[in-house]
């Protein structure tokens, strides 16, 4: 059988949502507490404890989904924490992150359903990523992201 998908199924919005993950959780630790996160031997990436959390919620906001500014870097417990008090989590981001909160009322408004090509955002960010090794500590030995929380 061929290895082959189509440019807009789940299987490239999956690997996008991993490239994506890395390239967030490359950062090294929780933007919010700021707990670090740990070395992960076995997968080669900085894949402790950290998880890439949606700013507005990546099911409802296709459009959002892959923009930098709709991610932060999270520990699992700030994790749990935005999803299960927005309220608070959206006071937190107006006084430690105004931009992000501004942009964020903005964004709102619109919930854009679009058709996304995965397979090629996954592959852009395959390359931010390979980019970002070539200057930051992290080990080089990675060609697919384990399998990670988004
Ligand atoms: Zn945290």
């Amino acid at each position: 059988m061929p290895n082959f998908h189509h440019p807009f199924s789940t299987y490239w919005m999956k690997k996008a949502d991993e490239w994506l993950s890395m390239i967030v959780r490359s950062i090294g630790h929780c933007e919010k507490c700021p707990k670090p996160g740990y070395w992960e031997e076995k997968s080669k990436a900085n894949t402790g404890g950290l998880e890439n959390h949606h700013i507005l919620e990546k099911s409802v906001y296709l459009a959002y989904r892959y923009l930098k500014i709709n991610s932060i870097c999270l520990c699992t417990f700030c994790h749990t924490e935005a999803e299960s008090d927005k309220e608070g989590f959206a006071k937190w981001l107006e006084e430690n992150r105004s931009d992000t909160y501004i942009w964020m009322q903005q964004a709102e408004k619109s919930k854009n359903s679009i058709q996304i090509n995965y397979q090629r955002i996954a592959e852009q960010l395959k390359a931010q990523y390979m980019e970002l090794l070539k200057t930051s500590w992290m080990d080089t030995d990675i060609d697919v992201p384990p399998g990670v929380h988004t």
